[in-house]
């Protein structure tokens, strides 16, 4: 097996999407075929300035040392890293929150690295939808 892969997958810390995001992964990207960033918030961990260097640091390596050309972000339903779906008025805010800060961290990786970016908003019920 080579010792390269062809994604990056950020996605959110949470330990109710865990599963949901490996098997959709596994299934999508393919097995053995991504490394995976986690972290609080996923994309709003990548927009916040005290945490995007070491975000950045960690998709660097999926990019330099195995040579992955797609980074796939994940956003997820009611994630505590924006207080949950309480802190929104209904979903399309809350979507719509989660998108802005994918398109900024799409921004802040392409300056960073060249590579594709796809981003993705997940249920808490494995659902996902391409933005
Ligand atoms: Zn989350």
């Amino acid at each position: 097996m080579t010792h390269q892969c062809k994604n990056v997958l950020v996605a959110c810390e949470d330990f109710r999407m865990v599963k949901n995001h490996v098997n959709w992964a596994d299934h999508t990207l393919g097995d053995r075929n991504y490394d995976l960033v986690t972290a609080g918030g996923s994309q709003k961990a990548i927009v916040d300035e005290t945490t995007r260097d070491s975000i950045l640091k960690w998709i660097g390596i999926g990019v330099d040392l195995h040579k992955a050309n797609m980074v796939v972000i994940i956003a997820h339903e009611d994630c505590g890293a924006y207080g949950g779906s309480s802190a929104f008025n209904d979903w399309d805010e809350e979507k719509a929150k989660y998108v802005e800060d994918m398109n900024t961290a799409e921004g802040l990786i392409k300056t960073n690295f060249s590579v594709e970016v796809k981003k993705f908003v997940m249920m808490l019920d494995g659902t996902i939808e391409e933005i």
